[in-house]
C-alpha cells in the first residue's frame, strides 16, 4: 500500500477545504478527479482502497486496457474522459466512462449522439473551450459555444457544463473567471477546472471539477 500517495490526497483535501472556506463555497463543493493517466493499476489501488472513486483518464485506450478489471473490483469508480476524443473511439469511450469533458467539434458531436444512442446511454459531457485561443491547443472557440450547444440538443448529447485548460505560462486566474462567466451565461452548473499546480485558485472561482494528477502520484515519468 503506497502511503505517500494516501496523504497526499489528504493533503489535497483540505486545501480543498481551506479554499471553499476563503470562498464561502460549501464544503466539498468540487469533487476531487484523480487524473490517473500512465499509472499502472498498482499505483491506483492504494486511492481506490482509500475511497477515493473519481479518476480522470486521456485515452481511450489506455483506460480500456486498465480500468475494466479495476471497476469489476471497485463497482463505484467514476471515469471521467479529460484527453482528446477521436470521432472513431466515440463509441468505445460511451461505454467505458461517465463523463466526457472533451467534447469540442460538429464530427465529435455527431458520432457521441450516435453511440450513445445505439448503447441507449446519454452521459453526461462538456464542452471543452480553448480559453486562451491558443493555436495548438484542443478546444473550442469561445464563438461556437453557441453553435455546438445547439449542435448537441439536436444529436441528444447532454451538456452539463464547460472545460478548460489555460495557457501554461500565464496566470490562470482570468481564464477560470472567464469559463465561470461564460458557463453561467448559458445556464451551465458543471465547471472542470483547475490541476495540480492551481486547482484552488480554480475553486475560488468556481470549479465543480479539479482535475489532479501529479500533485497525487508524483511526477510522471
Ligand atoms: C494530465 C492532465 C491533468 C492533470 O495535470 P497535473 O498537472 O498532473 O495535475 C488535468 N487535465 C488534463 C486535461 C490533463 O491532461
Amino acid at each position: 500500500m503506497d502511503d505517500a500517495t494516501v496523504q497526499r490526497l489528504e493533503k489535497i483535501k483540505s486545501e480543498m477545504a481551506a479554499a471553499y472556506k476563503v470562498a464561502g463555497r460549501s464544503d466539498e463543493a468540487a469533487q476531487l478527479i484523480a487524473v490517473s493517466k500512465t499509472r499502472s493499476a498498482d499505483d491506483i489501488r492504494p486511492l481506490l482502497l482509500a475511497g477515493q472513486t473519481a479518476f480522470g483518464e486521456n485515452r481511450v485506450q489506455e483506460a480500456a486496457e486498465k480500468w475494466p478489471t479495476l471497476k469489476a473490483e471497485f463497482p463505484d469508480v467514476f471515469l471521467h474522459l479529460i484527453g482528446q476524443l477521436q470521432s472513431n473511439k466515440a463509441d468505445e469511450a460511451v461505454a467505458l466512462f461517465n463523463m466526457i469533458h472533451s467534447v469540442d467539434r460538429l464530427s465529435l458531436i455527431t458520432a457521441l449522439g450516435k453511440a450513445m444512442a445505439a448503447q441507449d446511454r446519454h452521459i453526461p459531457c462538456l464542452l471543452q473551450v480553448n480559453i486562451g485561443e491558443e493555436e495548438q491547443k484542443g478546444g473550442c472557440a469561445i464563438a461556437d459555444i453557441p453553435p455546438l450547444l445547439a449542435a448537441c440538443r439536436e444529436h441528444a448529447v447532454p451538456i452539463v457544463g464547460l472545460m478548460c485548460l489555460p495557457p501554461a505560462d500565464l496566470e490562470p486566474a482570468p481564464f477560470f473567471a472567464l469559463l465561470a462567466e461564460l458557463a453561467a451565461r448559458h445556464q451551465l452548473p458543471i465547471l472542470s477546472m483547475g490541476m495540480s499546480d492551481d486547482f484552488a485558485t480554480a475553486i475560488m472561482l468556481g470549479a465543480t471539477h479539479v482535475r489532479v494528477g501529479t500533485a497525487l502520484f508524483g511526477a510522471r515519468s
